[in-house]
């Protein structure tokens, strides 16, 4: 095993080079959360769209007040009605208010609202006893925004509030990057699915669960799951048979094992090789590839924590860049609260808890790190250690890696 090693910068690098964002089509708003916005949207009209009331009360003309007093209150008649919905019909003359309520449209020749609960007087008329100021409690035209303005930039997540923005402006679809379609394929002869009689030797298939999650949780259509044995030639028509997608990802069976077949598979089936071997604990066998069809595709590690590990470093940020959003993930620094041995050679990516306190972000490592214990990925982020460095001293700062890809999951209308 003499081979070098491919570094995680250099390799995530070569699989975002191989990504163009997909077409766009048009969404329907109640099925948009979490789809990434294809172009730029600007609004069309001015909103609010008219000038209108900010509270419940009387439209009035400002100049009718400017001499009221305590002692000498103004009275106004009250000629007309303002409803949300329903503009006046008529344009108060001088010493006339309009009754309005809250988003009701400011009728023509009225500049202030008195609220409901500073207007005195009864029968048909309302008393006020201070100076009204011009302007009071009306929200204008365009207080949110202009005519023309930009609302929801290109390459955004649509979140709850992207979408109320969108439909504010009127907006019944979007236009958004069609979801990459991924495939998964599990291989081991020693996997049987929850709820099956597991038999002696057997272990339970992980990946096929975990793996679409995170391909789903990424914003991706997940189109196949498959299982196959470790039979070379049942491996190679279990791969071919997830190629037709934008991502195919196989898992286990890309090491150098007897029972390996999946690199071999891949090379017969003409997915050109890009890279195998990464510097990285977990996720060293991890294979990456470009499939005749187009499919980008990867072989994971077969141990479920350097699938899930191989799958944010390099699948996620494919699946990100081909719907149009940025690859990047979420990133921050935060200190280690605890001592980490680490030679120098490869990077890690430990897997850790967050906390929050005055100095930003601390990080403890979730149990055992070896690549089998999967509980060690019920976890907030990856601390990346970069590969030239050491020990990692309790109070140092690392980066981290959110797990979660900080972006509503599709389709969860
Ligand atoms: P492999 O990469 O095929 O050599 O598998 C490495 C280790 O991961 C072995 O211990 C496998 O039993 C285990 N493994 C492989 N695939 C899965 C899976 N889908 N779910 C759980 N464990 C797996
Ligand atoms: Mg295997």
């Amino acid at each position: 095993m003499a081979r070098a090693l491919t570094d995680i910068d250099v390799a995530r690098a070569a699989v975002l080079e191989r990504v163009s964002t997909l077409p766009a089509e048009r969404v329907p708003l109640p099925r948009a959360l979490g789809r990434v916005l294809a172009a730029d949207v600007a609004s069309g009209e001015a909103i609010p769209p008219f000038d209108n009331a900010a509270m419940d009360g009387y439209a009035i003309r400002a100049a009718d007040t400017d001499e009221a007093t305590p002692q000498a209150p103004v009275s106004l008649r009250v000629v007309d009605e303002s409803r949300a919905g329903t503009p006046a019909a008529s344009e108060p003359a001088p010493g006339e208010a309009v009754a309005i309520s809250t988003g009701a449209v400011i009728p023509q020749g009225c500049d202030a609202i008195v609220p409901i609960e500073e207007a005195g007087g009864g029968n048909g008329t309302i008393q006020v006893n201070v100076p009204v100021e011009r302007g009071r409690d009306i929200r204008r035209a365009g207080d949110d925004i202009a005519a023309g303005e930009g609302v929801v930039a290109k390459g955004t997540a649509l979140g709850p509030a992207e979408l109320g923005v969108l439909a504010s402006v009127g907006l019944t679809a979007a236009p958004c990057a069609r979801q990459p379609r991924v495939t998964v394929l599990t291989t081991g002869d020693e996997l049987v699915p929850p709820g099956e009689d597991r038999g002696p030797g057997k272990i339970r298939d992980a990946n096929a669960r975990s793996v679409p999650a995170l391909a789903e949780a990424a914003g991706a259509e997940v189109t196949r799951v498959d299982h196959v044995g470790d039979g070379a030639i049942a491996v190679r028509s279990a791969v071919a048979a997830i190629l037709d997608a934008d991502v195919a990802v196989v898992c286990g069976g890309v090491s150098v094992g007897e029972h390996d077949h999946v690199r071999a598979a891949l090379t017969e089936l003409g997915v050109k090789e890009i890279f195998w071997g990464l510097a990285l604990r977990p996720g060293r066998p991890t294979w990456f590839g470009a499939a005749p069809g187009g499919a980008l595709t990867f072989g994971l590690p077969g141990n479920p924590v350097s699938a899930m590990v191989a799958f944010i470093l390099f699948v996620r940020p494919a699946l990100l860049a081909l719907a149009g959003a940025s690859p990047a993930g979420q990133h921050a620094t935060a200190r280690f609260d605890v001592s980490y041995e680490k030679q120098p050679g490869r990077a890690h990516a430990v897997r850790v808890r967050l906390d929050v306190r005055d100095d930003g972000w601390h990080a403890r490592p979730t149990k055992d790190q070896a690549s089998h214990i999967l509980t060690s990925m019920l976890a907030d982020a990856l601390a990346i250690i970069p590969a030239d460095r050491g020990d990692v001293g309790a109070g140092d700062r690392v980066q981290i890696e959110f797990l979660s890809p900080g972006r509503p999951a599709p389709g969860s209308a």
